[in-house]
């Protein structure tokens, strides 16, 4: 069996290795925006496709028994593409989807957009801290308040409006406490990414009563697979596969 494995999360790491572990050929794919990114288990290639077409004309030269789509929630784009193209070309296709965050405090304030939230963190807070990653920062440029941005990698240009943090998680509470308190952050702001590796935050602004502005999740494609855990892809990749091939 050989998958492509539409990569850039965590959870997509854990499943390529259980599927090199469990002997299945796996190419996973990296958009290539990090800089250093972390160690793979099996092959692994970088950089776009071009589009929907250009993906569509990659699975007919690669061919594979399937796609599974573990790109993280907020990764709209390749999701679309992915959805097309293995429909073009009649490839079975899986999304890994990490559950949502539920709203552990009477203190989220949720938004459908980083515009939504640009807008409403004037009447939330003073001290801003943004970790909604590089894309998407330009929308609070211009907020008036001051602002903590916390990427893995520098965002070019460099942002002037803002103080940067780089920084890779997993952040534990104590970190992410003693980060709050050291800035005097009164607002968090965030996009519902959901996993463990980046809630501590919210526990830690749970905990020192400050709010939360979370950005909703994109609706995912209709009529698509979806898991919720690497464990699961794996189980329904033996199941369909061996169904199908
Ligand atoms: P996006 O807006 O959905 O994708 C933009 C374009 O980047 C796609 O059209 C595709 O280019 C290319 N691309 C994205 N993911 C790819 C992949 N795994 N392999 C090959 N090409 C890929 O995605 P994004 O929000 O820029 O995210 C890029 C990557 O970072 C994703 O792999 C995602 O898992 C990871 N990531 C995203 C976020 C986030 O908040 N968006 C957070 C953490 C990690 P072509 O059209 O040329 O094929």
């Amino acid at each position: 069996m050989r998958v492509l494995l539409l990569g850039g999360t965590g959870e997509a790491r854990e499943l390529a290795r259980l599927l090199v572990a469990d002997g299945i050929e796996v190419v996973s794919s990296l958009a290539g925006r990090t800089t250093t990114p972390q160690q793979l288990a099996g092959e692994v290639r970088t950089g776009g496709f071009g589009g929907a077409e250009g993906l569509t004309t990659w699975l007919q030269n690669n061919p594979v028994d399937a796609v599974v789509d573990a790109t993280h929630p907020f990764a709209t784009q390749i999701t679309t593409n992915a959805t097309l193209a293995t429909t073009r070309t009649k490839t079975p296709h899986l999304i890994l989807h990490r559950p949502p965050w539920e709203d552990v405090s009477a203190d989220w304030r949720w938004v459908d957009t980083a515009g939504g939230a640009a807008e409403l963190l004037p009447r939330v807070g003073s001290r801003v801290f943004l970790t909604i990653g590089r894309q998407g920062l330009d929308a609070f440029a211009n907020t008036g308040l001051w602002t903590l941005a916390r990427c893995v990698d520098p965002p070019e240009p460099a942002p002037t409006w803002c103080e940067l943090l780089l920084a890779r998680g997993p952040f534990t509470e104590p970190e992410e406490l003693d980060l709050l308190q050291r800035h005097h952050i009164d607002v968090l702001v965030t996009k519902n990414s959901g996993g463990p590796a980046t809630a501590p935050k919210l526990r830690a602004a749970a905990h020192l009563h400050i709010p939360v502005v979370i950005i909703r999740r994109p609706p995912l494609p209709a009529g698509v697979n979806i898991v919720n855990s690497p464990a699961e892809a794996l189980a329904w990749l033996r199941r369909t596969v061996r169904v199908t091939g």
